[in-house]
């Protein structure tokens, strides 16, 4: 490729106008800088935007679901059903509190945990303890607690099947939707099927706040315990100095917040900007052989955090990096969404009765691909981006075959 042609294409980029510059401005100049009104109003439009009656917000989704963890009761040596395909932050949230995921595997279209994986578990590896009594894992003799779905890249999990399985089970259900703001399942908004459901506001998500997290919840009692444990153990109207509870710093400041009202404001452009780049993407690798594009089923709405292809079975890990590589050399960020989580070093000491074989994981985290995607990127950079595939994936499969 001549060296004239070259783009700098970012992985992502956030998308701040003069709004976000003159909220953010205004409270540097108001002198309150945290436990502000900035704070109260960003929770109160997120929670109307998502349609929950309680947010929360917090220092990072990472915070947002280690308190939902403890504001669950979910302890020391107990179990919660999730994926490996994810960000680490939505296992390592259960690891704080010394308890254990078990990785189910995902649905290989959707990448998402699969709920027969789930009907099959609780089916076969678990045991009620008496009439209402505890659900234990046959295979451990662990107690089940929660199940704790990611909606990965957006896409909302299978909620019509995981719901009814967690009422019939009596497992809770935290939604781990930090990758999903605006996503529906069945006309529904995610974040509104859970006992709790968390959000991220990291500078790639959709709405950013610099860093930051969100809570949110119907139940009023969860709501108030997650507000004292960010804030030091404190209950609400009682001194600064009296702390009723083992609590945390998780505040987020009215400067992050004053940022993520400003996002909020232009939330639905945000994300019809995404939508917009995502279609541009569809229509220039439509017809690129070994290329799979991102699939959403009926009945869901997808909010589009990253835009992920899956090079299909001709490729392996080796050939999907070569494809990473030459994609760099021509100055297009790429990143390699998910490796496994049970598959990170810190994992490799917890045994395997936390997860089985998993081969659809491995094969995704082998074969899946994100290119650069943000709100603003332009026309001429998806084309670029695309053309550099269509010139790169013949060469790959060639030098495989
Ligand atoms: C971004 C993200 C989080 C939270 O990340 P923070 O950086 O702590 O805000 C959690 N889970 C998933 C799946 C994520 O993508």
């Amino acid at each position: 490729m001549p060296v004239l042609d070259r783009m700098l294409v970012p992985l992502s980029k956030p998308d701040i106008t003069q709004r976000e510059i003159e909220l953010v401005v205004s409270v540097l100049k108001s002198g309150q800088l945290s436990l502000g009104p900035r704070v109260v109003e960003f929770e109160e439009q997120f929670a109307s935007f998502v349609g929950a009656r309680h947010a929360i917000a917090t220092s990072s989704g990472t915070a947002a679901l280690h308190l939902c963890v403890r504001g669950f009761g979910i302890g020391s040596e107990e179990e919660v059903l999730t994926t490996s395909f994810s960000f680490v932050a939505s296992a390592n949230c259960l690891l704080y509190e010394r308890a254990l995921p078990i990785f189910l595997d995902i649905d290989p279209q959707t990448l998402n945990i699969d709920p027969r994986e789930i009907e099959r578990f609780l089916e076969q590896r678990c045991l009620r303890n008496g009439h209402g009594g505890r659900l234990i894992d046959k295979l451990t003799g662990r107690t089940v607690k929660a199940i704790l779905p990611v909606h990965v890249f957006g896409l909302p999990c299978d909620m019509g099947c995981i719901l009814p399985l967690a009422r019939d089970y009596g497992l809770d259900v935290l939604e781990d939707a930090c990758e999903a703001l605006g996503a529906e399942c069945n006309g529904r908004r995610v974040g509104t099927f859970g006992r709790a459901a968390c959000f991220a506001f990291y500078p790639n998500k959709q709405v950013t706040t610099g860093e930051g997290g969100m809570i949110v919840t119907n139940d009023h009692s969860l709501a108030k315990l997650c507000r004292s444990l960010r804030n030091q153990g404190r209950d609400e109207g009682c001194s600064w100095l009296r702390h009723q509870r083992l609590g945390y710093n998780y505040r987020l400041s009215d400067v992050h917040c004053a940022l993520g009202l400003a996002q909020l404001e232009r939330v639905d452009d945000l994300l019809s900007a995404r939508e917009t780049v995502a279609a541009a993407y569809h229509r220039g690798l439509a017809r690129l052989p070994g290329v799979v594009l991102p699939f959403t089923p009926p009945g869901l709405k997808r909010s589009w955090f990253v835009y992920v292809i899956r090079l299909d079975g001709k490729f392996d890990k080796r050939l999907r990096d070569n494809v990473m590589t030459q994609l760099r050399e021509r100055g297009i960020g790429c990143q390699a969404y998910f490796p496994p989580i049970h598959r990170q070093p810190y994992y490799r000491q917890f045994s395997a009765s936390c997860f089985g074989s998993l081969p659809h994981t491995v094969a995704a985290s082998h074969q899946c691909l994100a290119l650069p995607f943000f709100s603003g990127a332009a026309e001429p950079q998806v084309r670029y981006v695309c053309e550099a595939l269509a010139e790169i994936l013949p060469k790959q499969v060639c030098r495989a075959a």
